[in-house]
């Protein structure tokens, strides 16, 4: 098979919102007056990002989703998407799987593949997907004020729980499914993304763990927070065991959980509790930001001993 064909079978679909798709040497689209273009990109390498035997339904879902939060933690809506990927060789069987987890993740959030570059090489997919934003509008991560509420979307940790429990650090029997779920086909908070335009004054997805992301707002804010573990929504498993401190890794520095974490004014708490009914996804407040530098969590009344990246257990 050779390289055109492959492109033309497995990464040549209709483009509803495109006027030249795949098969030019560039792309052409149309941005609508008032919009801003937002722009981003994310690369998973075999080995570093999914482990050898994941399926490739679910590498080609998550190639896509990763990039679909990114929108969402800018409150942008995504449109458009190209796809370069290295293969070491053409294998059709997984070739389909691949593109069909990936048009699957693109017709859940209507967005098209509108070009991209394939080669031979090591495994190594890079997305970058493109959206839309009305001018000004785009949440940032140096809005946070002092005294603003800290959110999170959903659950923290089941990525990484079920990642452990593929790399045998533990075993999972009820939860596994959703925690597999939650590591091999996330779904990004696109909805969330886009009604927080106009509420929320920052916004990150957590993808490097939440004292990592809310980290990165902290700083781009120029402001401090408290956190409250016991606040953090995750899965009950995790939730009934806050003392144990693999647990508090994983809810703290997990990673791959594509949630967003925001802040907004207390002003705006009944309007996210509205939405979060609407939205049918829950949205908790973990805690506050403050003038002092640095981030503070806290279980039980008693602080968490925080390193850089990650952190130890209690002080
Ligand atoms: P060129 O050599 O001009 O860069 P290519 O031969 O690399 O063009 O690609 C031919 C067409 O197929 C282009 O429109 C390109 O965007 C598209 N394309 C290549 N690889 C992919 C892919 N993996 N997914 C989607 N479109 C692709
Ligand atoms: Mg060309």
């Amino acid at each position: 098979m050779s390289e055109f064909s492959l492109i033309e079978k497995y990464f040549t679909r209709p483009a509803s919102q495109t006027d030249l798709g795949v098969g030019d040497d560039a792309a052409l689209v149309r941005i609508a007056e008032g919009m801003q273009l937002a722009i981003s990109s994310d690369m998973l390498v075999a080995g570093t990002h999914f482990l050898h035997d994941c399926a490739p339904y679910d590498i080609g879902w998550k190639a896509l989703a990763v990039n679909v939060s990114d929108m969402a933690a800018m409150g942008a809506q995504p449109k458009w998407a190209t796809l370069a990927i290295a293969l070491p060789e053409i294998n059709q069987a997984w070739l389909a799987e691949f593109s069909r987890g990936f048009f699957a993740c693109a017709d859940a959030f209507n967005i098209d593949l509108i070009g991209g570059d394939t080669t031979s090489g090591p495994l190594n997919i890079s997305v970058t997907i493109m959206g839309e934003v009305p001018l000004g509008a785009a949440l940032q991560r140096d809005g946070a004020q002092i005294g603003d509420d800290i959110w999170v979307s959903g659950n923290l940790g089941s990525a990484a729980l079920g990642l452990a429990h593929l790399q045998e650090k533990l075993s999972l029997t009820n939860e596994l499914e959703t925690c597999l779920n939650a590591l091999h086909t996330p779904t990004p908070r696109a909805a969330l993304g886009l009604a927080l335009r106009g509420i929320a004054t920052s916004c990150i997805d957590v993808s490097d763990g939440l004292l990592a992301d809310l980290g990165h707002i902290l700083k781009a804010s120029n402001c401090g927070a408290t956190i409250d573990l016991e606040k953090i929504p995750c899965i009950d498993l995790l939730k009934n065991d806050l003392q144990n401190s693999q647990f508090q890794t994983f809810i703290l520095a997990g990673g791959d959980d594509y949630e967003l974490c925001f802040t907004a004014s207390p002003k705006q708490r009944e309007a996210i509790n509205l939405l979060s009914k609407q939205i049918h996804l829950p949205i908790t407040n973990i805690g506050t930001t403050n003038v002092d530098i640095g981030l503070q969590a806290y279980y039980k009344n008693n602080q968490l001993k925080l390193l850089k990246q990650g952190f130890d257990h209690f002080a």
